[in-house]
């Protein structure tokens, strides 16, 4: 919770930022956007309202110079002298149709200095001019005085605005009347109609008399003033209509002669139409006393601002997008480069916790390793220290046998050594000669029969080598002559070849056939006829020993458990011969069986590797 609040709140401080920038942006482009289409607007309309003003000048000029033209007809100065003469007005009548229709002007009449027509073009029309009095208009005053009389105004008996230019008809410097020729605008509206912007133009009152907009029509720009009421009405301009000023709600000057003006509905036509906002420029027309406006609706400086607003609003949302995109990037990079850091830092770390496990397994499988080495060498030696044991038990065993093999030649070397010395005192060298040669005999195979048991008994470590299978054979029958010669067995060794080698530690080899035989021996023990048998088969780089006797053999009982330490059924037996022996065939990488032999006795089958020079 600590750690969302100022997250929450940050992101709400950013959100109002953005959305006051958004704010500001949006309120900047609209400013903008509404100062350079005005400027825009500005320039353009200057240069439209030139066309139009050169326009309307154009149109007024083509009729300026005519009624001058007309004045000098000497027909007008004529019947001006001579009004009354029915002829003469007939003939101006037709004069001046013609001099109408050729000018395509709206009305060419003459006046006499009392303001009366007596001659006009529209002599044939339903309201003809003539005998109407126009005195009271300005441009028949203007003319009178001797000037180009130039006029806008409201026909009174037509009813159609026009513009009138009349000029003085003189007989040397006399001033006898005025011939006018009314010029009508309306065409002119027409040909302005159906553009963008409208055009209006004012009389030197302010009153709108020619417009794009019919509903201004006979309407004033800005409220009149008394004064110029009066002035419209004495001249009866406008046939003594009253003028109603334009609604105008709001007017703000940009430059010079450029306005922003905001015309609120008219009176009675509020139903119909809202407030309409103009850029409004004017320029003057001195010759005619007129004001030409164009007036530029607002509107489209208000659908630039919207399309600038909606462009904006798309280019912000994009910006803020872009924005949010990037920062997310950002973020999701430091998150990785985050991860990353913390993936190698745990990495890192389980690398560190698995070296120091290992390590501390290490140095324990060191301490175990290094403590079964020591277990191993201690059973090791223990083994071997059991093996000489046995040996030696075994050889304790044989020891009467043993005695007695030696007993025997001491005996006889004593009765040889009495017969030596009789045969000394008889002088009998020869005799004594032949004894001492019988002891000598004797004490070598007194010799041989130690040393023999002197080879047996020494202790060895088991190391393997090539052994002749036939020299330990040997061996073994001498270790055990004494035994063999007293109970009178017999050894039966199947012809062998000399050079028959097995792998093998030949004093172990020797300890284990002299138990295997030594057995068989004292199996036979109650029995007359003896034998043990030793045959020998080699196959497939394996040497097999089959020793077998003809003793009773061993029950289907003892038979299981004969290899067991301990084991024994003899009362002097210690039980440990087959064990030892078993242990030592297998530590060779041999094997020792044990089973009864079909032709009766027990077959002990010793299994070893021969070795590799066989
Ligand atoms: P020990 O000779 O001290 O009894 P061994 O381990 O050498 O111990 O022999 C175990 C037993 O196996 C013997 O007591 C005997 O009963 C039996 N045995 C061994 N060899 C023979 C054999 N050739 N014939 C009959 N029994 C035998």
């Amino acid at each position: 919770m600590d750690r969302r609040e100022p997250n929450l709140s940050k992101k709400w401080l950013v959100t109002l930022l953005v959305a006051g920038l958004y704010g500001i942006v949006l309120w900047q482009v609209s400013q903008l956007v509404r100062e350079r289409t005005l400027d825009e607007f500005n320039t353009a309309g200057q240069r439209q309202l030139n066309i139009y003003v050169t326009h309307l000048k154009g149109q007024l000029e083509k009729y300026e110079f005519l009624p001058e033209l007309l004045s000098t007809n000497a027909r007008l100065v004529e019947l001006l002298r001579r009004p009354g003469d029915r002829q003469r007005i007939d003939a101006l009548n037709r004069y001046l149709e013609i001099i109408n229709t050729i000018a395509n002007a709206s009305d060419t009449y003459l006046m006499d200095r009392e303001g009366l027509t007596i001659a006009a073009s529209n002599w044939q029309s339903e309201k003809p001019f003539i005998g109407r009095n126009f005195s009271y208009r300005p441009y028949f005053q203007q003319a009178m005085l001797g000037h180009l009389g130039r006029y806008y105004a409201l026909g009174i008996t037509s009813g159609k605005r026009g513009y009138y230019f009349a000029y003085p008809v003189r007989q040397m410097d006399e001033i006898l009347g005025a011939v006018v020729i009314k010029v009508d605008l309306t065409t002119l509206e027409q040909q302005w109609r159906g553009r963008n912007e409208e055009v209006v133009v004012t009389d030197p009152e302010g009153v709108i008399f020619i417009t794009t907009r019919p509903d201004w029509r006979f309407r004033s720009l800005y409220p009149l003033s008394e004064s110029d009421q009066e002035r419209i009405d004495k001249s009866r301009r406008y046939s003594g209509a009253s003028v109603e000023p334009l609604n105008i709600r709001q007017r703000t000057t940009l430059s010079g002669d450029s306005r922003l003006i905001t015309f609120g509905p008219m009176r009675g036509m509020e139903h119909l139409s809202g407030d309409e906002a103009y850029l409004v420029q004017q320029v003057q027309m001195p010759e005619a006393g007129w004001r030409v406006h164009l007036m530029t609706p607002l509107t489209q400086v208000q659908r630039r601002i919207g399309w600038s607003l909606m462009i904006t609003t798309f280019a912000f949302a994009v910006l803020v997008l872009l924005g949010l995109f990037l920062q997310q990037r950002q973020r999701r990079r430091r998150e990785r480069a985050r991860y990353e850091v913390q993936a190698n830092l745990s990495l890192r770390e389980a690398r560190d916790r698995l070296e120091q496990r290992v390590e501390e397994r290490t140095v324990d499988l060191r301490q175990e390793m290094a403590e079964r080495r020591r277990m191993e060498h201690a059973l090791r030696q223990t083994r071997d220290e059991l093996i000489q044991a046995a040996k030696l038990a075994m050889l304790g065993q044989m020891s009467a046998s043993i005695s007695h093999e030696i007993n025997q030649p001491l005996a006889a070397i004593r009765s040889y050594t009495d017969n030596a010395k009789q045969f000394l005192q008889q002088d009998r060298c020869d005799d004594v000669a032949w004894n001492l040669d019988q002891i000598g005999e004797l004490i070598d195979s007194m010799t041989q029969i130690s040393s023999q048991l002197k080879l047996f008994a020494r202790k060895t470590d088991g190391q393997r080598s090539p052994v002749s299978l036939h020299n330990v054979i040997e061996a073994s029958k001498r270790v055990l002559l004494p035994q063999l010669s007293r109970t009178g067995t017999e050894v039966r060794v199947q012809s062998l070849r000399e050079d028959i080698e097995v792998m093998a530690d030949p004093v172990r080899l020797e300890q284990v056939l002299v138990n295997l035989i030594g057995n068989a021996v004292n199996a036979m023990e109650k029995q007359t006829d003896r034998w043990v048998s030793i045959g020998i088969e080699c196959e497939n780089r394996q040497l097999r020993l089959n020793i077998r006797d003809n003793g009773p053999g061993i029950s289907e009982e003892h038979l299981k458990r004969i290899f067991d330490p301990f084991f024994t059924t003899r009362e002097t037996g210690l039980g440990l011969g087959l064990s030892i022996s078993q242990h030592i065939i297998e530590s060779m990488g041999g094997t020792l069986m044990a089973r009864n032999s079909e032709q009766g006795g027990a077959l002990f089958s010793l299994q070893l590797p021969l070795a590799d020079r066989v």
